[in-house]
This record gives structure tokens, sequence and C-alpha cells, in this order.
């Protein structure tokens, strides 16, 4: 890696940044990918994409917890534009290339015949488009960038600005990357993306939440202002207070966590503990009922 000095500044590249808690599942960066690139030829960039079939950029959906307290996340899926990129080694014979700007290309002649490209990305990211016998990703749009566009389409269309497309140095986006707590699929692959992602425990982290309700004049009722705290192996981890309809959730706990102990208290109700095992999903603690304490 080239250390970052007068010699050799740290040039700006692209970046995206897309948060998972914003996206509403509406399909439109899909689409706009589709009305790009389907049919168009962009020579050196990519030739038409196909009509039909999965197109390269995707949508996945996470469903957690279970009724009535459940949770729908979607996360946009594209290529990584990976700085080690696997894709890159397989068609380093001018196939696939990474250019200055962090964006990788899989070159529409070079690449013509080469499947194999298709199963170098361990992300899923390459499709093949059959008529063609081609690879095909998503290019951040470079046809567009190189032409004076600000950001790749996908961005412009998101209704609730969900994808963001900036353009840093590594070391400040690094600094991004720390302040604001965004993550990258899989880094455990060491690929280096640089398609990042705020609020991805939506996706792959686990929740403890329930409904707290209480015995007020002889009738079950929702329970308001309940102090509820999280702990494990005798640390309280956090706490929360119930909302109007009482409930409660402690979210971005490691899947298979195991236990926890929640501790529900109120002053004019009392207070109960529920043991929680967090392990392949999260968990909805029903019925956490408090009773009415007896003033004297
Ligand atoms: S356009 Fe925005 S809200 Fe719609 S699916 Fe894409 S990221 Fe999600
Ligand atoms: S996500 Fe896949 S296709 Fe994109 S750069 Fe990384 S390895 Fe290559």
């Amino acid at each position: 890696m080239k250390p970052v000095c007068a010699r050799w500044p740290d040039m700006d590249k692209w970046n995206l940044i897309i948060d998972v808690a914003g996206c509403e599942n509406c399909n439109n960066c899909v689409l706009a990918s589709k009305d790009e690139l389907v049919g168009n030829d962009f020579p050196g960039y990519t030739a038409p994409h196909p009509a039909q079939g999965r197109g390269v950029i995707h949508i996945e959906r996470t469903v957690r917890g279970a009724a009535p307290l459940v949770d729908a996340a979607y996360v946009p899926k594209m290529c990584n534009h990976c700085d080690d990129a696997p894709c890159v080694k397989a068609g380093e014979d001018g196939a696939v290339r990474k250019r200055d700007d962090g964006i990788v290309i899989i070159d529409p002649v070079k690449a013509k015949g080469r499947r194999d490209l298709v199963d170098a990305c361990p992300y899923g990211a390459i499709v093949w488009n059959d008529p063609l016998q081609l690879p095909q990703s998503w290019f951040f749009d470079a046809h567009l960038l190189d032409t004076g566009a600000g950001a790749p389409r996908c961005v412009g269309v998101c209704p609730t600005q969900a994808i963001e497309a900036v353009k840093l140095g590594d070391a400040l986006m690094a600094q991004r990357v720390k302040t604001e707590g965004l993550r990258a699929l899989q880094p455990e692959l060491g690929t280096r993306p640089r398609v990042y992602y705020k609020n991805l425990h939506r996706a792959d982290h686990g929740f403890i939440a329930g409904s707290v309700a209480a015995t007020v004049g002889g009738r079950l009722e929702c329970l308001e202002g309940a102090d509820v705290a999280l702990l494990r192996a005798g640390a309280q981890l956090a706490t929360t207070v119930t909302d109007v309809f009482g409930d409660f959730k402690f979210d971005a706990l490691p899947l298979h966590s195991g236990a926890y102990l929640v501790r529900v208290s109120h002053p004019d109700h009392g207070a109960i503990e529920r043991p929680a095992s967090v392990g392949a999903d999260s968990v909805v603690l029903h019925d956490v009922e408090l009773e009415a304490i007896t003033q004297p």
C-alpha cells in the first residue's frame, strides 16, 4: 500500500454509504440501474445489460423477531468496488481493472466468455449476461461520473436519501467509518470493500424486545414508563423505558450471543425478571406482566 505523503497524496476515491434504516424497499435504485444499462452500450464501461433476470443492484430483505414485534430491514447490494478484489486478481489479464478512483470495471470486450469471473466474486455481485456471454456488475455509473455527473443514478432516485456517494481520500473516509459506525459486508473476507452501511445491525444482529403490561383497576393494560434493564453475567448492559404501547427493545445484539436477563420495574407495579437467550434470531418476550402493588 502506498504511504500518504506529498509524493503520493491520498487521492480522492469513490465510496458508497447506504443507510439500512432508511431503505424502504421501493426498488427505485434497482429500476434506475436497469433503466441506465438495459439495452444501452457504453464502450469501455459495459455492453448492454439484459432486461430479464437479476440486475446488478438488488435488495435483500431480513425479517427479525415475531409478531407483534417484527422488524423488516432491506439491504441494497451491488459491487463493493473492493480494494483487494478477487475479481481483479482473476481478471488481471485486463478483463477486470481497478481505476485510480477506486472503481472496479469489468471490461466488456476482454471479459467475454469469462464465466469464471462470476464465481470469483465472494459477494455474488457479478451477474452473467447469457446472450452476450459476459460477466457484468454495477460499475458505479462511471460513464456518468466521467462526464461530470456528481453521483451514480441510484443516489438521485432514492426518495429517502438512503444512499450517498462520496469521493474522499482514504484517510478521511476511514474517519467517517469510525465516527459514523459504518460497516462493510463480510469484512472477514479481507477484500476491503468501498461500499459501507449504516445500521447494518438491522440485518445481521438480533434484538431482545417485549411488551409490558400491568393490572390496573382490575384490567390488564399496556404499561408505559416502566424501567427496563438488560443484564448479562450480573453486569448491566443497557437501560430503556417502555413506550405508550408498553414495548421495549434492546437492539444490535450479536446473534448466538447467548443468555441475558431482562429486569422490568415500575414504582407502582413492582418488578419482574425474565431470561432471554439470543440464538440465530431475535427474542420477543410475550406477556411480561407486573402486578399492582397494594398500598398500605
Ligand atoms: S431507492 Fe432508496 S429506499 Fe428505494 S430501495 Fe433503493 S435504497 Fe431503498
Ligand atoms: S464486490 Fe465482487 S465484483 Fe465487486 S470488486 Fe468486490 S470481488 Fe469484485
